[in-house]
């Protein structure tokens, strides 16, 4: 077994600690450095061919900073990138496939990103040297007999072009200004202008500076900016972030079309429907997030998602979740509708230039509804409504008998209390209630953050803290407004199955503002598909079922989505297959459940 140990640099206080690590270790105790004190940083290094594994450092540290994991002496030989000594670790990479697209599929951290930068030729993989980096030459030989060596000679020697679009489509304003149609024009390389510009709707932000531009614009920006560019493979890392239902489904068609012009297409993304609907091809990683991560062989993108969910990888007859991941949409079609919790009647609510009108509805006990629409239509306002926070114009909403818990769209925490006091605070012994700690807690993976200030986590932190500060109290009525926004896909498959639980266990009613439609298949009974004009006039429907609310939203799109007959999950057609053109004549933009044969396509 070979032994990589991580130490994590955010984590590891040396200054506020009595070096627990290197005191305990029992090598240490016997005279060899096994782990000791870098004299020039003041930090500790693990000596990875002396440290036995024991694991008596990774339990004494006070901030939980190290890890360290054995894996197989075989797979050492595949090691294609190491930031740095005890630092995260990545074996093989993604195999590219020539006109089409490419998938990368995994949690956060298991090395989506290091993939891109390093088949980009950002960073240059090292395998696994850190001391002295291997020369170009030894880099192509190390991918001998695989695609990726004529690869790596091309891009070494600067005959493929690579453009990317970067994960983090904030930081973009700090280094580029101007206005959009500018940035734009100047990469149009194969005047594509016109059609780009047209399927992202970014017709009224080309006259906007880059720095008033809202994170939904800029992701769109950004992805334009990259798929006008001419060149030989485009990488689009994370392009749905920020993204409402449709513009996603839009981004989705436009990195589709990109393949279509015989670009090779690399795609790192959490939502799986929109994944499924752009990928030929999809590579999984998995691993220890932040400490190694390892890329699986492609897979058709049909067994590819379907082995994720499954959490079982064949190939290395390997499982890396403890559950699968399971699709019950026919029983809850049929779930009958007894005890009324809420209803709520025609509704007008005024906001400044913004109108939004409401049909009358009403929610069940144990019932869960899911919202459903693109940005600035009015579905927060909405929850606000529910929740008592706002009062309509006109009209009555029959919440107020209720004990309501609220997760608000944007969580901006202003305390530097700990997690832990702020669970407390919300329901004295909830972290020792044991249902908690094993159909919240748990899940949620809330251990690792219980003794961090509040203030100090990052978006995905904070919304799996903000989901269970929600579900901590006791209430009737559960308000969830985008609970999967900065998560990433094994995170929301995790919310879906615990806002599922809650709403079970407690006998509540509950709604989810949702764009990501395979969480929103996990999740919902019923839902309210709302329509209208962004920012002017929002029009919501009356609660109505699954198929018919995901039909009526897909129409507008314009993509049609089948089930897949092995695990339940939708699955979108690719444009114009021979599914996607039947199911647009028949009208069953969702849910023509379809035998194994037809829905077996990839
Ligand atoms: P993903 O895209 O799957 O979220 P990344 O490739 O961004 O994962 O990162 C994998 C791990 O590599 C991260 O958890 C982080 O610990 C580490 N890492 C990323 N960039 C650096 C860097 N520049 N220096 C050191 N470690 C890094
Ligand atoms: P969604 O949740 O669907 O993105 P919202 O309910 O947040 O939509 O907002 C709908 C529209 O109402 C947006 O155009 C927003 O700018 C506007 N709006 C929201 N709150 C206010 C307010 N307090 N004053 C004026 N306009 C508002
Ligand atoms: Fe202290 Fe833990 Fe860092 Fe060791 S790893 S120096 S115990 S914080
Ligand atoms: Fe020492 Fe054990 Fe930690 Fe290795 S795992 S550094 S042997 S305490």
């Amino acid at each position: 077994m070979a032994r990589i140990a991580v130490i994590d640099r955010e984590l590891c206080k040396p200054h506020d600690c009595y070096k627990e690590c290197i005191r305990f270790c029992p090598i240490v105790r016997t005279g060899k450095n096994a782990i000791f004190l870098d004299e020039e940083s003041k930090r500790p290094v693990i000596a990875e061919n002396l440290c036995t594994g024991c694991g008596i450092c990774v339990k004494k540290c006070p901030f939980k900073a190290i890890t360290v994991v054995n894996l197989p002496d075989e797979l050492e030989e595949e090691c294609v990138h190491r930031y740095g000594e005890n630092m995260f670790k990545l074996y093989r990479l993604p195999v590219l496939k020539e006109g089409r697209v490419l998938g990368l599929l995994g949690p956060n951290g298991v090395g989506k990103s290091t993939s891109i930068k390093i088949l980009s030729g950002e960073i240059f993989p090292n395998l696994g040297r850190v001391e002295e980096a291997p020369s170009k030459e030894e880099v192509i030989r190390f991918f001998r007999g695989s695609e990726l060596q004529p690869y790596f000679e091309k891009l070494f020697s600067g005959k493929i072009k690579v453009v990317v679009k970067p994960q983090y489509v904030e930081k973009i304003p700090r280094v580029i200004s101007g206005r959009v149609r500018n940035l734009l024009e100047r990469v149009d390389e194969a005047g594509r202008f016109k059609e780009v510009i047209e399927l992202l709707e970014l017709e009224k932000v080309l006259g906007r500076e880059i720095k008033l531009l809202s994170g939904g614009e800029l992701q769109r920006v950004a992805i334009a900016a990259a798929a006008l560019r001419d060149v030989d493979v485009y990488m689009f890392d994370e392009p749905s972030s920020y993204l409402d239902v449709k513009q996603r489904l839009k981004a989705a068609k436009l990195i589709r079309r990109v393949a279509s012009w015989g670009k090779t297409v690399v795609v790192a993304e959490h939502d799986l429907a929109v994944l499924d609907y752009m990928s030929d091809h999809v590579c999984i990683l998995y691993g220890k997030p932040g400490v190694y991560g390892i890329v699986s062989k492609p897979h058709g993108v049909r067994n590819g998602i379907n082995i994720y969910l499954e959490g079982y990888l064949p190939e290395e007859n390997l499982k890396f979740r403890r559950e699968p991941v399971k699709f019950f949409y026919t029983a809850r079609e049929e779930a009958p509708l007894e005890e009324r919790m809420a209803s709520w009647g025609d509704l007008e609510k005024r906001l400044g230039d913004f109108t939004l009108q409401v049909r009358a509805g009403e929610i069940y006990r144990g019932e869960i509804i899911g919202i459903l629409g693109p940005n600035g239509i009015g579905k927060t306002t909405m929850v606000k409504l529910l929740a008592g926070i706002l009062e309509p114009d006109s009209g009555y909403v029959a919440t107020q008998h209720l004990k309501i818990s609220y997760k608000p769209q944007y969580i901006a925490p202003k305390t530097s209390k700990t997690v832990r006091e702020v669970l407390e605070g919300l329901s004295e012994g909830i972290l020792s209630d044991p249902w908690f700690k094993t159909e919240v807690f748990e899940p949620l993976t809330l251990e690792p953050l219980l003794d961090q200030p509040v203030d100090t986590l990052s978006g995905g932190e904070l919304q799996r803290v903000a989901i269970a500060a929600c579900i901590a109290q006791e209430s009737e009525l559960y308000l969830f407004d985008e609970p999967s926004a900065h998560l990433d896909v094994e995170q929301r498959l995790a919310v879906a199955r615990v806002i599922r639980r809650v709403t079970e266990k407690r006998r509540a009613a509950t709604f989810v503002v949702e764009h990501d439609l395979i969480a929103m298949d996990l999740i919902t009974d019923r839902m309210m598909v709302f329509s209208g004009e962004p920012g002017v006039k929002g029009m919501a429907n009356p609660p109505t079922s699954l198929r018919k609310g995901m039909n009526q939203f897909l129409r507008e799109v314009g993509i049609t989505f089948r089930r897949d007959p092995s695990t339940g999950r939708p699955r979108a057609n690719k444009e114009s297959s021979w599914l996607d053109r039947h199911q647009k004549e028949i009208g069953e933009y969702f849910y023509a459940v379809v035998s194994e044969e037809e829905g077996g396509e990839e």
